[in-house]
């Protein structure tokens, strides 16, 4: 039998296979260092945990309501509104079983066969897989590092046809850390404003601008509201990768649809993780500040460490990545990867993993303490002074 001939159309393997080759690779090799994953290192805040743990014991073992517990949807609401400016009502609140469900739910509900899809390339990749699954089409944004990979609405205008139906804005960026400038964001929003395009607003990384970076949440502007889905989620902010849990923040139109896809790929988001969510929202949110600065350090250790050995990037504005240009080392930056792993035990992803339109960029992912941020520098630096000597 070949299983593999029963795979659906939507199964695409290409850059799966690149991770998989580069993990078997790893799992033999001691010491590893990885900068691959966007998984923090830091800890969920003990309060958080408490918080949950005591949930469980009385009793948050149940479904929710299929878009969240009540309470959190209020402290959602209150959040967007202290953070970013935004005015959403509990009932245009789904909560999520992480972003990424986030992500699926609204592509799902919107997008049918050869509908376009504008998507920053680079960009996150799940978007390119969630809009492969729904049968639509990938119009890449190609974004350059002269301008530090930031969204124009001059280069967005250029790629929208009559078949354009959702442009993807990641704000700050994954895999280039690129804030979108808020005179952009204003641009866009005039260009959309007649137009019948949903923006999904993916702000995941928002609440760790480096230098206090202003980030304009794109529903926030006049009239964008009804045009928007706004993703975002707790992973990235508060270090609860493995909780979970994030939202999709919507109009009343918008939401009841989104709602239903939701409700028939989840049912609810975990419950343990919704009070977890209610905590981390209603504490102290000193452990969000405390994690900016110490993102904001590994990311000068790893730029001075990048121009000392004169490999270019984008300038990041915020989150914890940072998007190196190895095209000047002579090898492709996914061979770069793997002779690096191969050599100097460092484990870095390419840039093409993330839809990038040119084999010649690293995402290095800034989620190792200091020190091992500091000695993976010392590991790139003798893998580049060797390859340039040859
Ligand atoms: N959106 C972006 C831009 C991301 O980078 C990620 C994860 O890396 C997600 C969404 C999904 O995050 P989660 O599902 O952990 O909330």
């Amino acid at each position: 039998m070949n299983i593999e001939l029963l795979f659906s159309k939507r199964i695409k393997s290409k850059d799966e296979s690149i991770r998989t080759k580069m993990l078997n690779i790893a799992k033999d090799l001691e010491d590893v260092i990885a900068l691959g994953r966007g998984d923090p290192d830091l800890d969920t805040a003990p309060h958080i945990i408490e918080s949950a743990s005591q949930a469980l014991k009385n009793g948050a073992t149940h479904y929710t309501h299929p878009q969240g517990i009540e309470e959190l949807r209020v402290n959602i609401c209150e959040h967007l509104h202290k953070f970013h400016k935004l005015n959403y009502e509990k009932e245009e609140i789904v909560v999520t079983a992480g972003g990424q469900c986030a992500i699926f739910t609204s592509i799902l509900a919107l997008i049918d066969k050869d509908d376009e899809v504008i998507i920053p390339s680079p960009g996150y990749g799940s978007y390119d897989q969630a809009v492969e699954m729904a049968g639509g089409k990938i119009v890449k944004l190609k974004l350059n590092e002269e301008n530090d990979f930031a969204i124009t609405a001059e280069d967005l205008e250029k790629v929208i046809t009559n078949k354009t139906k959702i442009f993807c804005l990641i704000n700050p960026s994954n895999p280039t850390g690129a804030i979108t400038p808020p005179d952009e964001i204003e641009k866009i929003a005039n260009l959309l404003k007649n137009k019948n395009i949903i923006v999904i607003s993916d702000e995941i990384y928002s609440r760790l601008p480096f230098d206090n970076q202003k980030i304009i949440s794109f529903a926030s502007l006049e009239n964008m509201k009804e045009k928007t889905i706004t993703i975002n989620g707790f992973s990235k902010a508060y270090s609860m990768t493995g909780w979970r849990i994030g939202y999709i923040a919507s109009d009343k139109k918008l939401i009841k649809i989104l709602a239903e896809i939701h409700h028939g790929l989840n049912i609810c988001a975990p419950a343990v993780s919704q009070h977890a969510a209610i905590a981390a929202l209603t504490g102290p949110q000193n452990n969000v500040s405390e994690a900016l600065k110490i993102y904001q350090k590994r990311k000068d250790i790893m730029c001075d460490t990048l121009d000392k050995l004169s490999l270019s990037y984008g300038k990041p504005g915020g989150g914890f990545y940072v998007y190196a240009n190895v095209s000047s080392c002579g090898m492709s930056a996914t061979n770069f990867c793997i002779e690096l792993l191969k050599s100097e035990k460092l484990m870095i992803f390419p840039g093409i993993l993330f839809g990038d339109y040119v084999d010649n960029y690293l995402r290095i992912s800034l989620l190792q303490p200091e020190n091992k941020i500091i000695e993976a520098c010392n590991r790139l630096e003798n893998f580049v002074n060797q390859i340039k000597k040859t």
